[in-house]
């Protein structure tokens, strides 16, 4: 068992674009792993590298029991919209109404160097999607209307965990519904 501490917003490697991956090597292998056993013990519905202070093209997901991996994404969003709320890992129990596309098709790589393609609608959708922007540096506030995005700032003033220097793993004391992303 390999648990990272999941870094928090304000963290700055969250912000930053993160690279492409070049060796599929027993390295990566660790790190997918990693990724797989810090999602399931938060637990969330995905968590990419950078969440994890590994600025690599690199995440999971585990939505409607299926768990999987994708390395170096490239999305195609249908013009299908989904309203829904969505919360972050890195942003422990801030959750809002944040749209995006009904359907996703995902292609990338798996951890052994294989092409994948990867098709969602719905929560998968919204994991694919959520997760890519994570590897942009992009977070699900960015994704929101004015309106959403000026609760959710005031939301996360006031967490408990706003300001920390330090990165903490905070466990949900409720189900989430796999909605932490
Ligand atoms: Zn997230």
């Amino acid at each position: 068992m390999a648990i990272q501490p999941i870094r928090l917003f304000g963290d700055p490697v969250l912000r930053t674009p993160a690279s492409p991956v070049t060796d599929f090597d027993k390295e990566l292998r660790v790190l997918v792993k990693d990724l797989a056993e810090t999602m399931m013990d938060a637990p969330g519905a995905g968590l990419a590298a950078p969440q994890i202070g590994v600025s690599l093209r690199v995440f999971t997901y585990y939505v409607d029991d299926m768990l999987g991996h994708l390395i170096n994404p490239s999305l195609d969003l249908s013009d299908d919209r989904q309203d829904g709320e969505e919360g972050c890992l890195s942003l422990p129990g801030i959750y809002f109404d944040t749209p995006r596309a009904l359907r996703v098709v995902a292609k990338g790589f798996n951890q052994h160097g294989e092409p994948v393609t990867i098709e969602g609608s719905e929560l998968l959708a919204r994991a694919l999607q959520h997760e890519t922007d994570h590897l942009d540096g992009i977070l699900f506030i960015d994704r929101m209307d004015r309106e959403q995005r000026k609760l959710a700032l005031k939301a996360i003033r006031e967490a408990e965990w706003a300001g920390q220097a330090t990165p903490v793993v905070k466990e949900s004391p409720h189900a989430t519904f796999g909605r932490g992303l």
